[in-house]
């Protein structure tokens, strides 16, 4: 984990004044990295670090030529149409980056003034901003790394025995699609697939009856291994470059028909949303937490998935929370309604045993690469992240403000998920918003 410096100083404000309010998702502390141009334009996409209500165009540093050394290699890297350079360069360059960024911005200090008139040309409006997915993402998988989804879930299967044997063993993953990785905002289609209904000899071909939404974490891959070599688990944190919100949007019905005995396929490859800022590694450093404690009788981690620093910090404290909006409450204007607030400490594998496991037979991961949690649940009703689970299959349907009442998502629907970090004695940070609209099958 990389160490508290200044960068995550309480104290430090920033001269763009908007950073600086109390619940800001994006004060100078948290410093995420994302991809943009300006909307409408046909500018060529380029890195941006969130700050307030603006971008940091990083393109425009690098050109002004405002950082020296690593954070000048970073920032060059960084100005690229996605962030693959900059993830693949490593912990020391996100570092100085980070070092640099925060001191352009920072107020105060005899050199504000000169700060704020270099710093001032390179800010851009989010609000005129259309932010794109932050790397291009070569290969891409889910993991379902939280005991409490797993049992829920698999209570539904086999009531007797919901978790399979090796759940405690092993980070259970299945490969995704790269290719239907979305940006947040980015419409989803309910897919058509073959579904068996319980009372039919045979399935037949329908709109998804039981479109779903998984309230994830993902986290992209820096400096990966090559083929054939292997992460150790505390080599494997130090090459998290940082950290998204994730919706692995789940067609339920289509799952259960096919996901024996090969595992998700088309119920999961109809889309995944993204948020597009990447809250980094370093950003996240006050945050860290333990890893989840295992009930007593459960089986310790093996070797190559133990550390005493993983074990010690290899946990995050986040805070996440799904929100519906019908299409009537969006016509209404009404606030979303919030089904589930979650934290993500609760999940029984850390992010570095993921990814060290994932690496564990000479698999090799590349920078740009996405890893996602898998749904992360608490072991409270109020904090599971799917509908599945918070509607027992659809049969104890959720009731909304508006007096429509939801099975699982309906055309017009939208997901909206949010996550924050809070810590007495640390500025909050927050990691933007992951939204989808469900629009009709084709
Ligand atoms: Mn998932």
């Amino acid at each position: 984990m990389p160490k508290l410096n200044e960068t995550h100083d309480p104290q430090r404000r920033s001269w763009h004044a908007a950073a600086n309010d109390a619940g800001t998702d994006f004060p100078i502390q948290n410093l995420p990295f994302g991809v943009f141009r300006r909307r409408g334009s046909d500018e060529v996409p380029r890195g941006g670090v969130a700050i307030g209500d603006a971008i940091l165009d990083l393109a425009s540093v690098h050109r002004a030529k405002l950082f020296e050394g690593k954070a000048a290699e970073a920032v060059a890297a960084a100005s690229d149409t996605t962030l693959n350079r900059l993830m693949g360069l490593g912990a020391a360059h996100w570092s100085a980056l980070r070092l640099a960024v925060s001191r352009l911005l920072a107020a105060g200090g005899a050199d504000e003034a000169e700060r704020r008139r270099l710093g001032q040309p390179c800010l851009v409006w989010m609000q005129d901003a259309e932010l794109l997915l932050g790397a291009a993402v070569g290969d891409y998988t889910d993991f379902y790394a939280s005991i409490f989804h797993a049992t829920n879930v698999g209570k539904q299967l086999r009531p007797d025995n919901p978790l399979l044997p090796n759940y405690k063993w092993i980070p259970i993953g299945y490969h995704g699609r790269g290719s239907s990785l979305v940006v947040s905002g980015t419409k989803i289609r309910r897919p058509s697939g073959q579904l068996k209904l319980p009372d039919q000899d045979a399935p037949m071909v329908a709109p998804c009856r039981m479109l779903d939404y998984e309230l994830e974490m993902g986290f992209f891959v820096g400096p990966g291994n090559g083929l054939g070599t292997t992460l150790t688990l505390d080599e494997a944190a130090d090459r998290i470059f940082g950290f998204c919100l994730l919706n692995d949007w789940s067609a339920r019905d289509i799952q259960a028909w096919e996901y024996a005995p090969l595992g998700p396929f088309l119920a999961k490859s109809l889309g995944t949303t993204l948020s597009p800022w990447i809250v980094t590694a370093e950003a996240l450093a006050p945050f860290r937490a333990p890893s989840a404690t295992r009930p007593a009788g459960d089986p310790q981690p093996l070797p190559y998935l133990t550390s005493a620093r993983d074990a010690a910090e290899g946990g995050l404290d986040v805070i996440l929370e799904a929100y519906l909006r019908t299409a009537q409450m969006q016509a209404e204007n009404a606030a979303p309604h919030r089904l589930s607030r979650g934290n993500a400490q609760t999940v029984y594998w850390t992010v570095a045993q993921m990814l060290t496991h994932h690496a564990s037979n000479g698999c090799n991961l590349n920078p740009g690469d996405l890893l996602g949690t898998g749904t992360i649940s608490g072991p409270d009703k109020e904090s599971w992240g799917s509908l599945i689970e918070l509607t027992f299959r659809g049969r104890e349907r959720i009731e909304l403000p508006t007096g429509e009442t939801r099975g699982f998502i309906e055309d017009g629907d939208e997901i909206l998920f949010r996550a924050r970090c809070e810590r007495p004695g640390h500025v909050a940070i927050g990691f933007g918003e992951c939204r989808g609209i469900v629009t009709p099958t084709a």
